[in-house]
């Protein structure tokens, strides 16, 4: 057996077919004709524009607009006037097409690798998809063509890049392994889209894969089986038969209410990065969005979005959702997320420091425009504003006294907003729950941050091995200080919700609902299975779960004890 890391669920049986990419050889010459090789280079990004325009067409109707976006931004870094000038140089200098293309992309290569961050490593990848295509124009080397593997392939790759993910009919590819690759690489996106199971970072596995081998991809558990012998085909094939059932079964919750057992109704949201997201929201029957996380919105582009663009996107979210609900949460740069434009610090202790709210605060004008640009879009449906990261009750108040400055400046211009916006506080920080009290008399409502409570309440830096075994949600301060702010919100009257990983854990729900938390909001593939959870108990059984969890007095038994009662 062969481990590596599942990025895309379920069970794929097939044989495999090795992909090895076309290496584009070339003799790097010096003393060219600049003319000519300017020319060359131009006419290779005119190619590499329009056969990625044909295949993002291809990919956002085949897969998906989101997935699409990533083929688009292959075009945009091509056109990045910083790249395009530093190859422009080197041709300048003398240098033949090929030989400008791969120094200058190697350079971006190594400046992104070298970057301790997912995101920024991704571009590398991004980049290095980028050379190859490009070397492959200017060289003339013809390279695989993905959409003609036949039914049942296992494709088997070095690295597979979007470019190649791209050509993948999906309907004949049961199965992905590569030997490079994370949750979050492009690879994974694509393939949790196109909903094939894919395990990636196999070491060797081109060398150790045979061409037309039967494999299994246990993409749960990140697991290859090697020639599976007929005891391991019958088990693995009834595994994919009950994945495949259960996934069936969720769907049988599409359209239902969520509630629990006794038939208490709570909220059921979804979280999304882009308006784009609120869509795959949508189609999980989500009844609304409980985090927007608008950094994304700053994301892969070399400035900040003008306030129209910002409007634009909050609008769009809020026309898919049809006058459901939309929380968007100012922006939350700082931390493990870096917007190199914003020209923020390095600093020592990231997830201590200018994160977030302290950076919006700090910086007026900028929080103005984003703030407007909601403020603005409330007029197009159901908005509500979140702030992230407060840690005292004068931040709630320096945002609540900026919409009310922007609402007086809409007012006097005649442009409409909704005159009852809402404005919440996520808490996740252990000073925003021990001053839940204070908090929720100004607040309109509360979206508890679990991925954040639990690291500031443990102390600890998710970034750092050594104590990541600290770092659960099930540890008992953890769980205490999420009853505290439920019931501080539920005293003062304001409604509650989730918005962190906790609550599509279903280990977690039965003592979400003991303790009466109005709204889940969950990753909108979670969106089924939450509300399956949800209607598996009655308060009454949750308030048995929650009274023994509260007794016990390490994680290690609280998980045990919820494993014991949830999972049998
Ligand atoms: C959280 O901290 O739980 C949260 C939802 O915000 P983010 O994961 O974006 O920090
Ligand atoms: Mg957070």
């Amino acid at each position: 057996m062969l481990n590596g890391i599942g990025v895309s669920k379920g069970y794929g049986i097939g044989r495999v077919v090795i992909v090895k990419e076309a290496v584009a050889t070339f003799t790097p010459k010096t003393n060219c004709d600049v003319e000519v090789e300017r020319k060359r280079f131009n006419d290779a990004v005119s190619e590499f524009i329009a056969s990625n325009t044909a295949r993002a067409e291809k990919v956002t109707a085949s897969v998906g607009e989101k997935e699409g976006e990533i083929i688009l931004g292959h075009i945009m870094m091509i056109q990045d006037p910083y790249i395009c000038s530093e190859i422009e140089k080197s041709i300048d200098e003398g240098n033949c097409a090929e030989l400008a293309v791969e120094t200058v992309c190697n350079t971006f290569i190594e400046m992104f690798s070298s970057v301790d961050d997912e995101f920024t490593k991704q571009r590398a990848a991004d980049v290095r998809d980028i050379k190859t295509e490009m070397l492959n124009i200017l060289t003339g080397t013809q390279t695989v063509d993905l959409s003609l593997l036949e039914k049942g392939a296992v494709l088997v790759a070095s690295e597979l890049t979007p470019s190649m993910t791209a050509c993948i009919n999906k309907e004949n590819v049961v199965g992905i392994i590569t030997e490079l690759g994370s949750k979050t690489s492009h690879a994974a996106i694509l393939a949790r889209a196109m909903e094939i199971p894919a395990v990636l970072s196999v070491p060797n596995a081109v060398d150790i894969l045979k061409d037309d081998e039967l494999v299994v991809v246990n993409g749960m558990d990140g697991e290859v089986i090697k020639n599976p012998n007929t005891e391991e085909q019958a088990h693995y094939l009834q595994k994919r038969l009950d994945y495949i059932a259960e996934k069936n079964a969720l769907a049988s919750f599409i359209g239902q209410d969520t509630k629990t057992a006794d038939g208490t109704k709570v909220d059921l949201f979804g979280n999304i990065g882009t308006p784009k997201d609120a869509e795959k929201v949508a189609s999980y029957d989500g009844e609304g969005v409980g985090l927007f996380r608008t950094e994304f919105l700053f994301m892969d582009r070399s400035s900040a979005p003008n306030e129209n663009e910002q409007f634009e996107a909050y609008k769009q979210a809020l026309l898919i959702m049809k006058g459901k609900q939309v929380i968007i949460r100012t922006l939350d740069i700082g931390g493990d997320k870096e917007i190199p434009y914003m020209g923020l610090e390095k600093e020592e202790n990231a997830f201590l420091g200018f994160r977030a709210i302290r950076y919006c605060l700090n910086n007026p004008e900028f929080y103005k425009v984003q703030l407007k640009a909601i403020v603005r879009a409330s007029a197009y449906g159901n908005l509500a504003v979140m702030v992230p990261l407060v840690t005292g009750v004068e931040e709630l108040r320096a945002v609540k006294e900026m919409i009310a400055e922007i609402k007086a400046e809409l007012d006097e211009q005649s442009i409409p907003y909704d005159k009852d916006l809402k404005v919440g506080v996520m808490i996740e920080t252990p000073a925003a729950s021990l001053i839940a009290d204070i908090l929720a008399k100004e607040a309109d409502f509360f979206s508890i941050g679990t991925n954040d409570l639990t690291g500031y309440t443990l102390a600890v830096d998710r970034g750092n091995a050594n104590v990541e075994y600290l770092y659960s949600t099930y540890a008992p301060s953890v769980i205490r200080s999420i009853k505290h702010i439920i019931t501080e919100a539920k005293s003062a009257g304001i409604p509650v919700g989730m918005c962190g990983e906790a609550a599509a854990d279903p280990l977690m729900i039965p003592l979400l609902i003991s303790f009466g938390l109005d709204e889940y909001s969950v990753t909108a593939t979670s969106i089924l299975s939450t509300r399956k959870e949800i209607a598996r108990w009655t308060k009454e059984e949750a308030d048995k779960v929650a009274e023994t969890v509260l007794q016990l007095d390490t994680e290690k038994k609280i998980v045990s004890e919820l494993k014991r009662i949830v999972l049998n």
